[in-house]
C-alpha cells in the first residue's frame, strides 16, 4: 500500500484519527457546539455556525466522499432529507423519472411535491427497455434509480440508464441504501449523484436516523450544500459521530451479513413451504446477470413469499424469534418486515400491487448473527405452518 494513496477501507478506518490538535485524542472528538468564536470583526474561519458547517459532520462527509469516490458529500438528517435536497436541484418545468417501485415514502414524497408543481414527475418501469426509451424521448432532467429495489430486489442497469440519461441531458441519481458503497459504487457506473439512508447499513447499528448525498460534480455539490444549509436538512453532529463510528466496520459487517444472506436464500429456495425467493444472488433471479456485473456482491437483503394464505404468513411471523418484526434494515441484528402492512402502506394498494408487494411477501434484513441460529429460527417458523 502506498502512503499517499491508501485503499478505501484504510481511509475510512483512518478518517480523523490523530487529527485532534487540542489533546491528541486518537478518535476525533464530537463537536456539539452550535457556534464558534470569530477572532475579530470581518475575519472568517472555516467553522462559524453548525448549520452551515460543523467539524464532526464534515469528517463524516469526507469518509462518505472517500467511500463513494466522489468530490464531496452533504450529510442530512435522514434518507428522506437527502432525497428532499436532491429534488431541490429541479425547476417546476423539469421532468423527473422515478421507478414505479421505489421506496414507499420516496414514492409518496415525489408524488406530493409534483402535485404542488415543484417539478414534473413520471413513474417508469426501468426494467423494460421499451418503457425507458419512451420516457427518455420526453427529455427528462433527472432520472432516479433504486437498485436493488425495495422489496422485491429488481435490478436496474445503472450503466446503461446513466448513459441514456447523459445523452438526453439528464442527471442520474441512485439510491444506494440496500448495498452500501462496499457492494456498489454508482458514480463509477456513470451516475452523477448517489444517496443513502445512513440509518441502514452505513451506521449499521439501528441507533440513529441519517442520510447523505455524494456527487462527483463540483457544481452539483455547490448546489447541494446551498440547499442543505438553506433548508436546514443537515445531519446532527452526534448522529454524524455515530455514523462515522459505524462506517469504520462497514466492510466487515456487510461481508458477514451477505455471507449469511446467501445461505438463508439458498435454504428458503429449497424449502417446500416457500413459494418464491427474491435474492439477486440466485441464478433464477431476473436481475442476476446485471447484478453480478455491476455489484461487488449480492447483499444482505432478500424477500420471499410463503405458500398458501395470509394466515400462514402470520403463523410464520409468530414462530420466528431471532428475526424481529420491525421497520428498517442494515443493522447488525436480523429483522423481518411485512411490506404490505409496514414499509409500503403509504404507497396505496394499487401502486403496491403494481410493484409486486403482495400480502404474502416478507422482507428479511440479514444480520451478523451465527448463521446456524438464523437458519434454525426460520426453519422453525416454516415448520409451524404445518
Ligand atoms: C429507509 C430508506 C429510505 C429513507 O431513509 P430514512 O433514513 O428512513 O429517511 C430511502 N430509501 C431506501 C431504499 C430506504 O431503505
Amino acid at each position: 500500500m502506498s502512503k499517499n494513496n491508501p485503499r478505501r477501507r484504510t481511509k475510512i478506518v483512518q478518517t480523523g484519527i490523530g487529527a485532534d490538535p487540542a489533546h491528541h485524542a486518537v478518535i476525533p472528538p464530537l463537536y456539539l457546539s452550535s457556534t464558534f468564536e470569530i477572532p475579530g470583526i470581518g475575519e472568517r474561519l472555516p467553522y462559524e455556525y453548525s448549520r452551515t458547517r460543523n467539524p464532526t459532520r464534515d469528517m463524516l462527509a469526507q469518509a462518505m466522499t472517500d467511500l463513494e469516490e466522489g468530490v464531496g458529500a452533504s450529510i442530512t438528517s435522514s434518507g428522506m432529507a437527502a432525497l428532499t435536497l436532491i429534488v431541490h436541484l429541479l425547476e417546476p418545468e423539469d421532468l423527473l423519472l422515478a421507478p414505479f417501485d421505489c421506496y414507499g415514502r420516496s414514492y409518496r414524497l415525489l408524488m406530493e411535491l409534483a402535485n404542488k408543481k415543484h417539478f414534473r414527475l413520471k413513474f417508469v418501469d426501468q426494467y423494460s427497455p421499451a418503457g425507458l426509451e419512451e420516457a427518455f424521448s420526453e427529455k427528462p432532467k433527472m432520472v432516479l434509480i433504486e437498485s436493488p429495489s425495495n422489496p422485491v430486489m429488481r435490478i436496474a442497469d445503472i450503466k446503461s440508464i446513466s448513459a441514456k440519461a447523459k445523452k438526453a441531458g439528464a442527471i442520474t441519481v441512485v439510491d444506494n441504501t440496500f448495498l452500501s458503497p462496499i457492494l456498489q459504487q454508482p458514480l463509477k457506473l456513470g451516475a452523477d449523484i448517489v444517496y443513502h439512508s445512513s440509518t441502514k447499513f452505513l451506521n449499521g447499528h439501528s441507533d440513529i436516523v441519517g442520510g447523505c448525498v455524494v456527487t462527483n460534480n463540483k457544481d452539483i455539490l455547490t448546489d447541494l450544500e446551498f440547499w442543505n444549509n438553506s433548508l436546514g436538512t443537515i445531519g446532527a453532529p452526534f448522529d454524524s459521530f455515530m455514523t462515522l463510528r459505524g462506517l469504520r466496520t462497514l466492510e466487515l459487517r456487510v461481508h458477514r451479513a451477505q455471507e449469511n444472506a446467501e445461505k438463508v436464500a439458498a435454504m428458503l429456495d429449497q424449502h417446500d413451504a416457500v413459494e418464491t425467493v427474491y435474492y439477486p444472488g440466485l441464478k433464477t433471479h431476473a436481475g442476476h446477470d446485471i447484478a453480478a456485473a455491476q455489484q461487488e456482491g449480492f447483499g444482505a437483503m432478500l424477500s420471499f413469499t410463503i405458500k398458501g394464505d395470509f394466515e400462514n404468513v402470520k403463523t410464520f411471523a409468530d414462530n420466528v424469534h431471532l428475526f424481529r418484526l420491525a421497520q428498517s434494515l442494515g443493522g447488525t441484528e436480523s429483522l423481518m418486515n411485512h411490506p404490505a402492512t409496514m414499509t409500503h402502506v403509504s404507497m396505496g394498494a394499487e401502486a403496491r400491487e403494481k410493484a409486486g408487494v403482495t400480502d404474502g411477501l416478507l422482507r428479511l434484513s440479514i444480520g451478523i448473527e451465527h448463521i446456524d441460529d438464523l437458519l434454525d429460527d426460520l426453519k422453525g417458523g416454516l415448520k409451524a405452518i404445518g
